[in-house]
């Protein structure tokens, strides 16, 4: 017997009707490519969104079309996406970051009919545009006070290609399993794999994203995600603030402490979210500056793992509660979040920070397990570390043009990749990315552990730990770091630190200092390289095994 309740397809642009209803009048403010802050509201955006749906349908852009975007986080952005979702469209964000060969790569694979981009990259795509055959048009998302001169083929100001329509137009209706939004992850090696998101996954993740335990977003929030629309579907903040009808606040190109600072204080944002490094320099204006951040609540800190002493700044300096999330861009993509379990709720100072350094427990729709290499099942001990992984409504099944390479084992779970911890309360802790765990004597060794505890050192400003190849251990940890500008240190210095805040043979057996380390276009260390560039390196310990 089924359930006698409505029919009612969980689609995306519902959202954006939501909001432009119930909280019509909510400013979203951006500070604009062109450079000045321009303040809109959800009515105008959702209206202005009809147009671009019309204009798209106008174009022949049909149901299932990828429609690819190359902009950073502003109100035109926001626009693009509903608008290309009320016509059952895909929207595709482009990571401007990544090489241009990927770039090519990844555009191709998608068969983008359409390129929306910021004017920020119309030189980069005038480079890659004779290799994008597939690109019908290029918008250009900007004015015609602001339009250059330009090669790309039938390129035009979005505002006036959006202007030669009227917005009388309804959204169309699909099934909620339509797709709605892609997004290629970044892998470190091989071609990129695209990740198809359904209008249902959006929609289920982004309830899940505004509970109280993960963002805990409400209407009251002042809500600024620095994080791009183009890193793992924006961790579903274009989505989750117009659901619960927050206030936005978008940032643009400009991501550096002094610009975020600005915002943060003019705007009185209360929650906010972003990679470790946009934190990083943030902190360090406002070190330098000596200002404050009284308005802000919470910011949740992912992508990488969050180091202690970054949350103990916001929490203890600023009052700011920290939320360390993981997740990926296969599961839309939260994963996790550390909020506090009534378990731990009371614990405060370095007990508070322990818990912390955890990735945290899932919201509803998310299931987790760690296995070893053979896919059993390992405890919830929060010391035994495997394989984490995970199903949901919102993870992941197959790639996109894979669909016959099979992603899930036999309970349908998708492997993270990551390696983890579970704690009797369910918080999960990330040790490594599995095939960056160091292998020494048959047990695991955490890079991530020794990293975060690395960074700790006050002269230190980035640290990286691979494996080495060691005779008798078979690997052995490498300290790889960058000093902060003007400081150094010996390897003994910073080996003194760490001495007895982790095992013993834990301990990195030697210290490599250099200029600088390499990251992926997500902004993760990128350890592939750094084994390339050490692959000969003998550690001392080696050469005394030997
Ligand atoms: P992406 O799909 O580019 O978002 O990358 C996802 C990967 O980033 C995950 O599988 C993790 O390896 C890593 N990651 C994300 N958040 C965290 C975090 N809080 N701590 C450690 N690693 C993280």
């Amino acid at each position: 017997m089924l359930g006698l309740m409505q029919e009612w397809p969980l689609l995306c642009h519902r959202i954006i009707d939501h909001a432009a209803t119930y909280h019509g009048e909510r400013p979203v403010v951006t500070r604009s490519v062109e450079g000045p802050i321009f303040t809109t509201n959800y009515a105008a955006i959702r209206a202005r969104a009809l147009k671009l749906a019309k204009r798209l349908d106008k174009d022949g852009v049909k149901l299932g079309d990828r429609v690819a975007t190359l902009a950073w986080n502003t109100w035109r952005h926001l626009e693009t996406w509903y608008g290309i979702l009320g016509i059952g469209a895909v929207y595709h964000t482009v990571n401007p970051r990544l090489f241009p060969e990927q770039l090519i790569w990844i555009i191709n694979h998608a068969e983008d009919r359409v390129m929306m981009t910021d004017l920020t990259f119309v030189p980069l795509l005038e480079k890659l545009a004779d290799r994008l055959p597939k690109i019908e048009r290029y918008i250009v998302l900007t004015d015609a006070a602001h339009m250059p001169k330009t090669s790309l083929k039938n390129a035009v100001a979005y505002e006036e290609w959006i202007g030669e329509v009227d917005g009388d137009f309804a959204w169309k209706s699909f099934d909620e399993n339509t797709a709605a939004g892609m997004c290629y992850t970044s892998g470190t090696t091989g071609n990129p794999k695209g990740v198809l998101y359904s209008h249902r996954s959006n929609v289920l993740h982004a309830f899940m994203a505004a509970l109280p335990d993960s963002k805990n977003l409400s209407v009251r929030d002042v809500c600024m995600p620095v994080v791009p629309m183009f890193h793992a579907n924006g961790w579903s903040l274009a989505f989750s603030t117009p659901m619960v009808g927050a206030s936005l606040v978008l940032p643009g190109a400009k991501m550096d402490g002094a610009s975020i600072y600005e915002l943060l204080d003019a705007y009185k944002v209360t929650f906010t979210a972003a990679v470790p490094t946009v934190w990083l320099m943030l902190l360090q204006e406002l070190e330098k500056t000596g200002a404050k951040l009284p308005h802000l609540k919470r910011v949740v800190i992912g992508g990488s793992a969050a180091p202690r002493a970054m949350t103990q700044k916001f929490e203890q300096t600023y009052g700011v509660e920290v939320v360390h999330a993981w997740g990926m861009t296969e599961m839309s993509p939260l994963g996790s979040l550390c909020t506090m379990k009534p378990e731990y709720a009371q614990l405060t100072g370095e007990a508070r920070l322990d818990i912390q350094q955890k990735q945290g427990h899932p919201p509803f729709g998310v299931e987790m397990k760690i296995t070893d290499d053979a896919d059993k099942k390992l405890p919830w001990d929060g010391k035994t570390f495997g394989r984490l992984k995970v199903r949901g409504p919102a993870v992941a099944r197959c790639y996109f043009k894979a669909e016959n390479e099979k992603i899930l084992d036999a309970e349908g779970f998708f492997d993270t990749g990551d390696v983890s911890t579970i704690d009797p309360y369910g918080y999960m802790q990330i040790t490594d990315r599995a095939k960056d765990v160091i292998k020494s004597g048959g047990e695991w060794i955490s890079s991530i552990d020794i990293e975060n505890l690395a960074i700790g050192h006050p002269k230190v400003a980035e640290a990286a730990v691979i494996g080495i190849k060691h005779p008798k251990w078979d690997e052995r940890p490498l300290l790889v770091v960058v000093m902060k500008k003007d400081q150094t240190a010996t390897k003994e210095d910073i080996l003194a630190f760490m001495q007895g805040k982790i095992a013993k043979w834990w301990m990195p057996d030697d210290v490599a200092f250099v200029d600088e380390i390499p990251h992926t276009a997500t902004g993760k260390i990128l350890k592939i390289a750094l084994r390339e560039r050490f692959k000969n390196y003998v550690l001392p310990t080696a050469q005394a095994a030997e």
